[in-house]
């Protein structure tokens, strides 16, 4: 390990910044709570997406590239996924399926690696069932009318990471008055499902997990009982992640889930909170057919990740300026990450204070300009380990907006359907869809197991 430097997070568990100390250095490991694939993610989604990606990238760089296990599960079973496959008419999994490739493509666009596991919810449903049944076993839950509960005044210490009152939290998790539950706090870990709705056979009856006991699971799975960090949103802490808190400590029996608890603050746009009604929602495929992924991305990192961020038109065009000038420079050096410029790495490693790290980006391409030694090497390593320079500077220039109006939803199923067509030998179907596809300006390509096809972004679907 070169761990020169200590690095230093903010814990949300404390409150406080503390030395970040992995229990195995040899094994680092940090769980981000991804996306519900029911419909496009939407550029507020795409910001801890993208402040994990960097943090993913860092701890590489101190612990070493194969050191580090970072794990994003995909829910792939919720009730927001049932209505909009009712309403739209498609079974579950075709929906879960789409939204899923679709925000694959979206994020490897912002210019993510991709985490090394992406566990999905319905395949962890035994894993589910075992914590649910621990629970039980030492009197954290109870089944109640098909359900099965937590029973949250089991629970001696709970609410440490949120804080809040008991009056807050009540208000704070919508808490419905049920009939099976008896405290008004108790959260479902289960819950019985009707024959339309997606249900597994359980000790209770068929059914399907309550959201936060999925994380538990697959955190468990993937990383074990305790682990090293753990991120999501400033909406998670509570009542999401302080219930995951509460399963995995009391089926496991440990003080802690995750040592670090870590929060990205809110993204609005244009001073305004985004929504529909408003008009000024943006989905991360809008976003991508204006500005290359890497505008986004800097846009994104120029602020603080624990600070609310305003998504403004100005602030692209003015990434988008800083990034044409630095990849002039930075694509004529080659480097190597102990190119890393001193002063950057300090900033990054003080709890991903990016902007201070941007902030030297802007004095290396100044120094690079005036011939400093070094200063461009460093511009072209430093900026890599925020996700930049990923293109070469052809390509870049060459970037255009993607013609608006193209329905991606729609271009998937026409692959979906060529690929269908294909394993049938239907050829004539596969060139008649092939073509189609070229109508609207997408260009497929077959390779072994997947097909891609270049739009202004890349697609990928599975065979
Ligand atoms: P969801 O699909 O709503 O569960 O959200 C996925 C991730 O995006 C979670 O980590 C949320 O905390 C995060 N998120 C949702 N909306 C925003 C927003 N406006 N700004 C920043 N993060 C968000
Ligand atoms: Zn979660």
């Amino acid at each position: 390990m070169s761990a020169a430097r200590t690095l230093r997070l903010y814990n949300t568990l404390s409150r406080t910044k503390e030395d970040f100390v992995p229990i195995d250095p040899s094994r680092v490991r940090m769980y981000v709570c991804g996306p519900t694939v029911y419909d496009l993610a939407h550029i507020g989604n795409a910001r801890p997406v993208i402040v994990f990606d960097v943090l993913n990238r860092l701890l590489r760089h101190v612990y070493g590239r194969d050191n580090v296990i970072y794990v994003r599960n995909i829910t792939d079973v919720d009730d927001k996924i049932n209505a909009r496959a009712a309403e739209r008419g498609v079974p579950i999994r075709e929906l879960t399926e789409e939204t899923n490739a679709i925000f694959q493509a979206d994020v490897r666009a912002l210019g993510c690696l991709d985490p090394d596991v992406q566990p999905r919810a319905t395949e962890h449903i035994a894993a589910m069932i075992a914590i649910i049944e621990k629970l039980i076993a030492a009197g954290n839950a109870y089944a109640s009318q098909g359900h099965v509960l937590f029973s949250v005044p089991s629970m001696a210490d709970y609410g440490q990471l949120s804080r809040r009152s008991l009056d807050e939290m009540v208000a704070g998790a919508r808490v419905d008055v049920a009939p099976y539950k008896r405290g008004d706090m108790d959260f479902v870990l289960w819950k019985p499902s009707k024959d339309e709705e997606p249900g597994w056979d359980s000790p209770w009856g068929r059914g399907r997990p309550g959201w936060h006991i999925e994380c538990s699971a697959m955190s468990w799975k993937h990383l074990g009982e305790t682990f090293d960090i753990h991120g999501g949103g400033i909406d998670l802490v509570f009542p999401h992640h302080e219930n995951e808190i509460a399963q995995s400590r009391c089926a496991f029996g440990h003080n802690v889930m995750a040592n670090v608890w870590m929060h990205n603050g809110f993204l609005q746009v244009e001073g305004e909170k985004m929504s529909k009604s408003l008009g000024n929602f943006r989905t991360i495929r809008e976003v991508l057919g204006d500005w290359q992924g890497e505008v986004a991305r800097l846009t994104m990192l120029k602020t603080h990740y624990r600070q609310p961020i305003d998504w403004t038109t100005a602030s692209l065009r003015d990434s988008k300026k800083e990034l044409d000038r630095w990849y002039s420079v930075a694509s004529q050096f080659a480097s190597t990450e102990d190119m890393l410029s001193p002063e950057f790495e300090a900033a990054l490693s003080d709890d991903l204070n990016t902007p201070e790290a941007i902030t030297h980006l802007r004095r290396l391409y100044t120094e690079a300009n005036e011939g400093v030694a070094y200063a461009g090497a460093r511009l072209a390593a430093s900026g890599k380990m925020l996700g930049l320079f990923q293109h070469d500077l052809a390509a870049w220039n060459g970037w255009r907006p993607a013609s608006a109006g193209i329905d991606e939803l729609a271009v998937h199923r026409l692959i979906k359907a060529r690929i269908e067509a294909r394993n049938e030998k239907n050829w004539a179907e596969s060139d008649r869809i092939r073509d189609e596809l070229v109508g609207m300006g997408i260009q497929i390509m077959d390779a072994k197991d997947s097909v891609t096809g270049e739009l202004s972004t890349n697609w990928q679907v599975k065979r």
